[in-house]
């Protein structure tokens, strides 16, 4: 086989890899997911093997320090995963969070009381 094409192959490969990752993580986090998903494109574009390795751990070490801090937790409706700030699941719409109908705060979707005033009246949806 021509080096040129084993190379596209690998580029294609390691791209590929990349926007599957981004896209679960970037979605899950609410995060630009479809500018993240298609960032590793660029690589397919490169002239050489180790310029596009160079860019494909640039955009994971950008993609890293940029993304939303904190915990991926599973939607209670949906089953897929949600970032623990979200108040809404990215995938269903549903709300993933609970109110306090005492001092109206968001709570936990799995907690039993508010963490806020201790209130077990909390709205079920
Ligand atoms: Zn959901
Ligand atoms: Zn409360």
């Amino acid at each position: 086989m021509d080096s040129t094409i084993v190379s596209i192959i690998i580029k294609v490969a390691l791209a590929g890899g990349l926007m599957f990752f981004l896209y679960k993580d970037a979605r899950a986090r609410d995060y630009s997911w479809f500018m993240w998903t298609f960032a590793p494109v660029i690589i397919l574009f490169t002239s050489s093997l180790g310029s596009s390795l160079f860019l494909l751990a640039l955009i994971l070490v950008m993609y890293m320090a940029t993304r939303p801090k904190g915990e991926i937790r599973v939607c209670p409706h949906c089953g897929k995963k949600v970032h623990y700030i979200l108040a809404f699941c990215p995938f269903c719409r549903k709300s993933v969070k609970k109110e306090c109908l005492r001092c109206h705060d968001t709570v936990d979707w799995d907690a039993e009381r508010c963490p806020h005033c201790g209130s077990m009246n909390l709205t079920k949806f």
